[in-house]
């Protein structure tokens, strides 16, 4: 009986004894606050330095900022995530706060020992193009460069439960695959943990904007996410 009850919480629990972290890209106040913000941080090895941190894209209109709607799906996927079991780690929880900086984005992971680590981010692309991608670390810059095959394995699952979820893959990055490696990220450079990047559409796109407007496309976002993870940590 005891077996069987065990089997089950594992069932309804897949992610227990897990740690995920969150990134969710920006931060609300980081155009008011640019010295802080355009400082530079480390961002890689061989003395590889970057800004802190950016202000993040918006709509033309002001209406949609990247810094809120990263916030917004990291609280839609970890409450999902919590519910799977995991301990969810979050880079913040407010919007009006400053950074933080790249270098402590990665350390947050790093301190937490977390099993993942996901930044979400939304582009500020072309306005003709569309749709997500995803970004995965390389090893030229890479501190931990044994983080670069799990990361890759990461960012697939991502590609391929937002494809599952309907999204668009890019058509101005990537070539069609939604997939690239990137070595000019200081957040994933400076990752213990495997990690990858999502660039969930492009704010800068009026079809796209309408899309990451709408509470029932984030929430298909954010399940998309959580069944990224919970395939890549319980496969
Ligand atoms: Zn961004």
């Amino acid at each position: 009986m005891i077996a069987t009850a065990l089997v089950a919480v594992a069932a309804a629990l897949p992610l227990a004894g897990t740690t995920v972290h969150l990134d969710a890209g920006h931060n609300g106040a980081n155009g008011a606050h640019p010295a802080q913000i355009n400082r530079q941080v480390p961002a890689g090895t061989g003395g590889y330095r970057k800004a802190c941190d950016t202000t993040g894209t918006q709509t033309g209109d002001g209406r949609l900022t990247e810094s809120r709607l990263t916030l917004d799906i990291a609280r839609r996927l970890g409450r999902r995530l919590a519910r799977l079991g995991a301990r969810v780690v979050m880079t913040r929880t407010t919007n009006d706060g400053v950074g933080p900086c790249v270098n402590e984005r990665a350390a947050i992971g790093n301190r937490a020992n977390a099993d993942l680590a996901l930044s979400i981010h939304a582009d500020g692309g072309p306005p003709a193009g569309r749709g997500f991608h995803v970004i995965a670390p390389l090893a030229v810059r890479a501190v931990r460069p044994a983080i670069v095959a799990p990361s890759l394995r990461f960012a697939r699952q991502l590609r391929a439960r937002l494809d599952g979820a309907g999204l668009r893959r890019s058509t101005y990055i990537g070539g069609g695959g939604a997939l690239v490696q990137r070595s000019d990220l200081g957040g994933l450079n400076l990752s213990h943990v495997p990690k990858a990047l999502v660039e969930l559409a492009n704010v800068r796109n009026a079809a796209d904007a309408r899309l990451l407007r709408r509470t029932r496309d984030r929430d298909r976002i954010a399940l998309g996410l959580a069944r990224a993870v919970t395939r890549t940590l319980v496969p």
